[in-house]
């Protein structure tokens, strides 16, 4: 249950701060604690977020802290490590030296007694929130990864510009790693109650189109990246909607990164999944009938995730 309405970030980056300008924003949280390795990056962000609140909707009290500090947070956003760099390194490409990271500052929150909900950003995502669940041994619900949330983002944003209807009313999931296997389910996406494919077929479009939307939402992170270095407001936008998500119990489905409990064939992992999302982390994730197509690329999504986890199982046992 959320208590003190309190969030602490570690990794006051681009991905972290943005999160907390997103947050600063929206209000409805009352205390931002803010960890950096860096401590002096994390005071200087602290300071000028701060000198934004008289436009923000709602007080916060925000300041640059130590991990003490998450002994009474209701959650722990970690968006802490190395990032993609430009050239199209793959987010796989960052494991081993990313666990090393979160594997350390999930070893520090546990020992202040924080007993609340972890929210991992870093990449590989997938990856590292197995990490953090690992060593916290905390209950797999309150283990959470963005999973696909950012990839289902630019789904409906693509869709919505296609069919010229808000992204608010399309209903469609990018599923699988946050990754190059990832994968769009076609066969469960609507525009309002209606399937995409009828609302396509009606406008006397080429379903071949869907394609190309998927490839765009799979490369976006390496154009983006080639463009201006790193990708950062639209991750923060959903990390940001997660974290209001538990602290408002608002029962939102969203693609996070969940443990996988038998769900889709599969034990052992966590990938991006359709989940509902309350005050107490993923309460349950929901089993959607692939089709055989989807099934066969989620589980090559499984088997590569499977493939990287050796190494992170090393670092874990280190
Ligand atoms: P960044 O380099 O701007 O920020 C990383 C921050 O982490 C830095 O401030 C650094 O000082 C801090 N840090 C590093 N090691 C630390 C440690 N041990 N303890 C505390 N702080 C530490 O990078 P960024 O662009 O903000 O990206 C952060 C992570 O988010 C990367 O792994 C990136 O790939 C990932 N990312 C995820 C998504 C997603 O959809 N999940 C999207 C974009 C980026």
């Amino acid at each position: 249950m959320i208590f003190n309405r309190k969030v602490v970030l570690v990794g006051t980056g681009f991905v972290g701060m943005s999160m907390a300008y997103a947050l600063e924003n929206q209000g409805g949280i009352n205390e931002l604690v803010l960890i950096d390795m860096f401590k002096e990056k994390a005071e200087g962000e602290a300071m000028d977020l701060a000198h934004g609140l008289s436009c923000a909707p709602t007080g916060i009290d925000i300041k640059a802290g130590d991990y003490s500090d998450c002994k009474d947070a209701d959650l722990v956003v970690i968006c802490a490590g190395n990032a993609q760099k430009m050239g199209g390194e793959t987010r796989l490409e960052l494991a081993k030296a990313n666990a090393q990271t979160v594997k350390s500052i999930t070893c520090q929150v546990v020992s202040s007694g924080f007993n609340g909900i972890f929210l991992v950003a870093t990449n590989p995502v997938d990856l590292m929130t197995y990490v953090v669940q690992k060593v916290s041994k905390f209950p797999t619900n309150r283990v959470i990864g963005s999973g696909t949330v950012l990839d289902t983002a630019r789904l409906r944003y693509l869709v919505s510009k296609k069919v010229n209807v808000s992204p608010k009313n399309i209903h469609a999931y990018i599923m699988g790693e946050h990754g190059d296997s990832s994968f769009a389910v076609w066969s469960h996406s609507y525009v309002g109650c209606k399937p995409l494919y009828d609302v396509l077929k009606t406008r006397g479009e080429d379903l071949s189109e869907l394609d190309k939307i998927y490839e765009n939402v799979q490369q976006a992170a390496y154009e983006i990246i080639n463009k201006k270095k790193a990708t950062y407001y639209g991750i923060g936008m959903e990390l940001a909607k997660i974290v209001k998500t538990i602290m408002d119990d608002e029962r939102e489905i969203l693609t996070v990164s969940a443990y996988l409990n038998g769900n889709y064939g599969h034990n052992g992992l966590y990938i991006g999944m359709p989940a509902v999302i309350t005050s107490e982390g993923v309460r349950e994730i929901l089993d959607l009938n692939l089709t055989q197509e989807e099934q066969e690329k989620f589980d090559n999504s499984f088997n590569i995730l499977e493939e990287n986890r050796k190494i992170i199982d090393e670092v874990i046992n280190e």
